[in-house]
């Protein structure tokens, strides 16, 4: 290997997973950002005292990697409800985790769901899929998540009942064609664990791995132009030379700068945050819309995090496919928004709105779930290379990090 610096491009979670691990290692390292901030899509933002993630997302504490890459602890998560309700707008049903709460059963059994087989057959398949350990999940042939939930015995009734709705605010996606191989791992993510957000909001994340690299590591508004196996050129034409390149940039900017690398296209979304003078719940339960089109879920935040807004004022989010910049489709959001909560909404306010473009990767099947890790002598990382997650972030970098430290 030839001398100088690890070089790190991109500051998301998957570049700063790699460089906690080599530097951990002890190996010298450089992480240059082109952006102004860590953590690329995990980003909070303080919007008049309130904390507005870019787009509504949770870190799952069962993922392999918050225990390996993360101090739980120190980020203070602030658990949602492991239940949901689904609504059409008309009708709302408590669905839950039997063994999780016990005292929902009866709702849970109550809830439009399709045939008891059905559910058992679900039921099978989620013990299942949250027995195996840390064993890959084995899908041969990969294939679209409904044909295999299909096959699985699960009934259409409560695939579009309950899966695809809750799936599409986990995919960005309604049809279920995501891979089966992507779906059936983030769905043993729930099995496992309850989600949350950290007090200090999403961003906390980046900011915890950020903070353990050592002085003049990371160099931010920093763009990379061209990378080599040993090289990377800058905006201004410089060429800094290094002992190796990780390429952690999301899947679309890894393709433009390694061309041979073959990048899924993404799904977009859109989330509104609203303010309110009254709280929504006593818990942060996920209202998933079932029919999927002005919204896809929504959730009071502050049910869960009160951090997440100033005192005395609750922030709801809602979450649509998708980008939605019109001024019309807010006034729809906030209609829906009245079905879902059952209570006014006029007089909420609309504290900010993410749009997010490229937000996950798209998985179609068949997804291969271990893609190299060099590609034309460059070490690629980002959610890309493994699942559309935080975990699959982190892990893509690891498994970068592991691959340099194996070859010295
Ligand atoms: C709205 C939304 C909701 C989500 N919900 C969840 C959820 O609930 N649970 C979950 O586990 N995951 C969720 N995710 C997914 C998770 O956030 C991502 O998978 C993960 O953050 C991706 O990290 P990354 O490091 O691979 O990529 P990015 O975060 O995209 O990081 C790449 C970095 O590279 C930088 N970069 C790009 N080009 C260059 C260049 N030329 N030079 C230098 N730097 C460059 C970018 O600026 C960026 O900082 C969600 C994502 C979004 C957007």
């Amino acid at each position: 290997m030839s001398q100088g610096p690890v070089i790190i491009v991109g500051a998301g979670l998957a570049g700063l997973r790699c460089a906690n691990v080599l530097s951990d290692a002890g190996v010298d390292i450089v992480v240059l950002e082109r952006g102004q901030h860590v953590g690329g899509r995990v980003i909070t933002d303080d919007v008049d005292g309130f904390k507005i993630d870019r787009g509504f997302q949770l870190l799952n504490p069962s993922y392999p990697q918050v225990e390996r890459g993360l101090d739980l602890k120190d980020l203070d998560l602030q658990l949602f409800d492991p239940g949901m309700v689904l609504s059409d707008g008309v009708t709302h049903s408590q669905v839950a985790d039997p063994l999780r709460s016990p005292g929902k059963i009866l709702a849970t059994l109550r809830a439009p769901l399709g045939p008891l087989t059905s559910r058992l057959h679900l039921a099978r398949l989620l013990l299942a899929l949250k027995g195996k350990q840390r064993k890959p999940v084995t899908i041969n042939p990969d294939q679209p998540s409904a044909a295999w939930m299909l096959e699985k015995g699960i009934d259409r009734t409560t695939i579009d009942a309950l899966l695809r709705p809750f799936l599409a605010g986990v995919l960005l996606e309604d049809e279920l064609e995501t891979s089966a191989r992507i779906t059936s791992l983030l769905l043993r993510s729930f099995t496992r664990g309850v989600p949350g957000v950290p007090a200090g909001g999403m961003g906390a994340i980046p900011h915890q791995m950020a903070a353990r690299l050592g002085e003049d590591v990371l160099h931010l508004e920093t763009p990379v132009t061209a990378v080599t196996a040993n090289s990377v050129v800058l905006e201004d034409g410089s060429r800094l030379e290094g002992s190796a390149v990780v390429l952690a940039t999301a899947g679309q900017a890894a393709s433009l700068l390694l061309q041979t690398l073959r990048a899924p296209s993404s799904n977009s979304v859109t989330t509104w945050w609203y303010s309110t003078n009254e709280p929504l719940r006593t818990k942060a339960t996920l209202v998933v819309d079932q029919s999927m089109k002005t919204l896809i879920n929504s959730v009071e935040m502050t049910a869960a995090a009160p951090q997440y807004a100033p005192p005395g004022k609750y922030l709801v989010a809602a979450s649509a496919i998708g980008l939605h910049p019109e001024v019309e489709r807010e006034r729809s959001v906030r209609e829906r928004l009245s079905q879902l909560h059952r209570r006014s909404t006029k007089e909420w306010e609309l504290v900010s709105m993410s749009l997010v473009a490229d937000a996950l990767p798209r998985y179609s099947s068949p997804f291969l779930l271990r893609p190299e890790v060099v590609v034309n002598g460059v070490f690629v990382a980002g959610d890309h290379r493994a699942t559309p997650s935080i975990q699959g972030a982190m892990v893509s970098g690891e498994r970068a990090a592991r691959a340099i430290l194996a070859q010295r």
